[in-house]
């Protein structure tokens, strides 16, 4: 054992920075990150066992106990409930023998639950081993059971023909299918990669292509909308020893498979993107992150990047510009939404958790190891090489004023035809709706949890960054759906979990509006209990990042606009006056586990 967990600290050159590889080895090689490892870890990167375990806690799918030799982590989201995730979960522990949380006595298989895996167009669906299985039933769950204890690969297994499932490519070792349903400029086949590289580059300074991406108006496509040429203009002129590019593939927000699919179809696109951003910089790596539950794309993903250095596509004087040295790698998260948050990203490719940093200093100043660094969507990398091809004018035309260029969304939910679609920003939720083949539709989540959950009195809105902004998360729920008990509560539970706990405010009052929809769904409401909710989502926007800032956003969403289903559930004839002291409860709180409330920081 001493032995393993030597060398894979020394795989990683004993670098104390690349501590999240090292404790994702040991977890996959040795099944657990026990005290041993963290000794050695300590000892070997001169660390204190609390900076190993600190990260070691924070991450989801790491754990201090043996999960099993084949783990099966099935996936909690909204849209898995809505296709039959609690059977599936019945089917487990039937076949397998424990509950979820635990694993059989042999040690053979341990059943656990997780976050969106971003398979919501194949749900139910769930990781085993790094291998993604979806359209579960309870049969294949029978098969699939008995098969693990009969010892047949779980690599055979994941990519047995079964039901409708494609493998797209061989390397990928899962039964994952592309839904692409409308292509635009992105997903289109027409484009001939590496053609801006080799022919467009070397006739362009690089702040001329700066001057040709802020010409198109392109905002980054993970959400935020700020402005991509700005971004990059910033960070060419920010002082420093290297230069960073990172591609945020840490795509954590329900409802959102896109950048999964992007990845899947158009990878030498996207990594295009990134070394034309490079040029644009000066920058002098590139590092994909990408979320751990796509780790099933690894070996596929670094052959393409194989390819591409054979073509000169990256490395070095790439397409005969001298100087122009630049080459990709892929680094995984390991389970933790708020690594999308792009300070809080750099601190896990740190080796750290996974919080958000104060800024200023804003990334593009002093970013990855310090050092100036552009954090971009994989849409936003994957457009750019087309801007870039035809010219920032000719992208303005698509789109709107304020939006311009097309948006992917990523649709599921109660429709006919789940999956991805390219279309123009200003495109109105009601097509949508009659492209995707949705139908009694009740309410559609526009941006996933932290979004905006709209009726059909507000269909006519347009998806835009002026009206309905959103990262490409569109959940559609038909008639039928119990929008609090099975949507609002489940986002809910969602944010708790994935709090980084670092502000009060955000550590608490999610907690807090949970139990109070509880409590309103248990018949125990009065209707002062809709006003506290109001004013703690009001409370929440003081938090330190967008996670916390849009944590209240299920419930004070859905108690705009369908505040008929709270009024339904509450008391009748109750007075209810209980002088609640907010601040006090956040200060007993954070009395309780010593930490300082963050309200004075804000
Ligand atoms: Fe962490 Fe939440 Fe604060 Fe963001 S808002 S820094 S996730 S505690």
């Amino acid at each position: 054992m001493e032995q393993n967990i030597t060398q894979i600290i020394r795989r990683y050159g004993n670098d104390k920075a690349r501590l999240l590889d090292m404790l994702i080895d040991l977890q996959e090689e040795l099944g657990f990150i026990g005290t041993q490892a963290v000794e050695l870890l300590a000892d070997t990167l001169h660390m204190s066992h609390a900076d190993i375990n600190q990260t070691l806690s924070f991450y989801h799918f790491f754990s201090t106990e043996p999960r099993g030799k084949f783990t099966i982590y099935l996936n909690d989201s909204v849209v898995a409930h809505m296709f039959g995730r609690e059977t599936i979960r019945k089917a487990l522990e039937k076949e397998v023998g424990v509950s979820f949380g635990q694993v059989t006595a042999d040690g053979l298989i341990g059943l656990f639950s997780t976050a969106c895996i971003g398979m919501s167009d194949q749900e139910p669906a769930a990781i085993i081993n790094n291998k993604v299985f979806t359209k579960l039933t309870p049969y294949r769950v029978k098969e699939l059971v008995r098969h693990i204890r009969d010892g047949r690969p779980i690599e055979e297994l994941a990519t047995e023909s079964y039901g409708d499932g494609k493998n797209p490519h061989p390397l990928l070792q899962s039964l994952v299918s592309s839904n692409i349903r409308r292509k635009g400029m992105v997903l289109s086949d027409e484009y001939d990669y590496g053609s801006v590289l080799s022919t467009k580059l070397p006739k362009m300074t690089p702040e001329k292509l700066i001057a040709e991406v802020k010409h198109s108006h392109i905002r980054g496509r993970g959400g935020a909308g700020f402005p991509t040429g700005f971004k990059w203009e910033f960070c060419r002129r920010a002082k420093g020893e290297k230069h960073y590019v990172i591609c945020n593939a840490d795509e954590g927000e329900p409802g959102t498979f896109k950048d999964r699919i992007i990845l899947t179809e158009k990878p030498e696109l996207v990594f295009e993107g990134m070394a034309i951003a490079g040029y644009a910089i000066g920058g002098d790596e590139g590092i994909l992150y990408l979320r751990y539950e796509y780790r099933y794309m690894r070996e596929y993903l670094e052959d393409v990047l194989q390819k591409m250095r054979k073509r000169h596509l990256l490395g070095k004087n790439i397409a005969g510009i001298e100087g122009f040295d630049f080459d990709i790698r892929i680094q995984f998260g390991a389970g933790a939404y708020v690594c999308g948050e792009e300070s809080a990203l750099i601190e896990s490719m740190e080796g750290k958790r996974g919080e958000p940093r104060d800024k200023p200093p804003f990334p593009v100043e002093r970013g990855y190891l310090n050092q100036p660094t552009i954090v971009n969507n994989v849409e936003t990398f994957a457009t750019i090489v087309r801007i870039v091809e035809n010219g920032g004018e000719w992208f303005t035309q698509f789109g709107t004023e304020d939006s311009t260029g097309t948006k992917i969304l990523s649709i599921s939910g109660d429709c006919l035809f789940p999956g991805i679609y390219e279309v123009n920003w200003g495109f109105t939720i009601a097509d949508m709706l009659d492209m995707v083949g949705a139908y009694e539709v009740q309410a559609v989540q526009v941006g996933g949890p932290s979004g905006t959950l709209i009726g059909p009195d507000e269909f006519y809105r347009t998806l835009g960054y002026s009206d309905l902004s959103t990262g490409g998360s569109i959940i559609i729920f038909g008639r039928q759906r119990n929008l609090l008990k099975d949507v609002v509560l489940n986002f809910m539970n969602f944010f708790i979990d994935e709090s980084c706990g670092s502000c009060s405010t955000c550590r608490i009052m999610p907690l807090m509006m949970r139990d109070k929809l509880v409590k309103l769904l248990d018949g125990n409401g009065v209707a002062q209990d809709l006003d506290e909710l109001q004013q703690w989502g009001t409370v929440l926007l003081a938090s330190r990042c967008g996670l916390g800032q849009t944590a209240g956003n299920p419930v004070i969403s859905s108690l705009k606009n369908f505040r008929y289903l709270y009024e339904e559930l509450l008391q009748k004839d109750v007075e209810f006056d209980q002088g609640f002291d907010l601040q006090a409860a956040v200060q007993e709180s954070c009395d309780y586990v010593g930490r300082v409330p963050v309200f004075s920081h804000h």
